[in-house]
């Protein structure tokens, strides 16, 4: 990544390649801070090119055994040959779950856009049955997503609660902020009470303190869920999270398919793109 889009990616991917990332996630880790890293790539439309993801994600997880660093992975399923067909995915997801379960160590599927919800669900639920070590995202975007979220927490799946990164047609999710937001909170309360170790994903302070809150007052202790951030936002509250005494994993992005990944994190928030344009502008 030596040019100049290069150069701004690197505010939020970690490198270009495992080794470049480790070192960003020994730093995490000596804040004691975990991670979970996602080799960037979606919607692959090769059997060759998804096996050889599929490849380094088996890498990865190997070289976070020999590190002895502190991190799981998350993965995409498009990036697996979910366009291919359900089947091919299976199995060459199943490689990276085995390579995984060997290892002791834990597999999040990400959730995209809505055309991929139900077969995303439908394979995590199958999954689960041979791999116990995984878990799957919900967006609270979603109207669905309540029921989602019941079902995962009756098959004991772990789940990952966001907002949602895609944009959505207006019949199936909502469209004003403020009742994504009131659907966080209402998820994350039935997750926190009813779910199997939620990851509570967001950089938002209204949300992380919600959590908080709703723990104390149900005696969750801190053990029994995690938050989550994303590589290069709200760092210092990503520290002051872990120095308070809570759980806290970045998702660590790495690779050099970045553009999609890149694009997301610019879309959330109009900021971004002034420092783009700000940055193109001196060079
Ligand atoms: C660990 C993790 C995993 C995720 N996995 C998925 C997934 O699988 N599927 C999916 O659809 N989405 C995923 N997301 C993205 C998520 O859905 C949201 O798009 C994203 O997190 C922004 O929502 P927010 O909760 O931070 O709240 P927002 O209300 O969007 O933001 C709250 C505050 O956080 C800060 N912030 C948020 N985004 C940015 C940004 N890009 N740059 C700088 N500051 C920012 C700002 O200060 C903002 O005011 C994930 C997010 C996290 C943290």
């Amino acid at each position: 990544m030596s040019n100049m889009m290069g150069f701004l990616a690197r505010r939020f991917i970690a490198g270009g390649n495992f080794e470049e990332a480790l070192e960003e996630i020994r730093r995490l880790n000596s804040m004691n801070i975990t991670t979970t890293v996602d080799v960037l790539g979606e919607n692959v439309n090769s059997q060759v090119e998804a096996k050889a993801k599929a490849n380094s994600y088996i890498d990865a997880l190997g070289k976070i055994n020999s590190t002895g660093v502190n991190s799981h992975v998350s993965l995409k399923l498009t990036q697996m040959g979910l366009d291919i067909s359900d089947e091919f995915c299976f199995e060459n997801v199943s490689r990276i779950l085995a390579a995984a379960l060997k290892y002791e160590n834990f597999v999040r599927v990400d959730m995209e856009g809505s055309n991929y919800t139900q077969r995303t669900l439908e394979l995590v639920h199958r999954w689960h049955e041979s791999f116990p070590n995984m878990g799957i995202v919900i967006q609270s975007m979603l109207l669905r997503s309540e029921d989602d979220v019941k079902e995962l927490n009756r098959r004991k799946i772990p789940v990952r609660l966001c907002k949602g990164a895609y944009k959505e047609p207006p019949s199936i999710a909502f469209r004003d902020k403020r009742d994504v937001n009131e659907n966080y909170l209402k998820l994350m309360r039935i997750l926190l009470s009813e779910g199997t170790y939620p990851a509570i994903a967001t950089h938002d302070q209204v949300m992380v303190d919600a959590t908080i809150d709703y723990a104390s007052q149900n005696g969750i202790g801190s053990d029994q869920f995690e938050f989550q951030m994303l590589y290069g936002i709200r760092r210092s509250l990503q520290q002051q999270i872990a120095q308070d005494g809570f759980r806290m994993r970045i998702y660590v992005p790495f690779g050099t398919h970045w553009f999609p990944y890149y694009y997301r994190r610019l879309r959330e928030r109009k900021e971004n793109i002034f420092f783009i344009l700000k940055n193109l502008v001196r060079h």
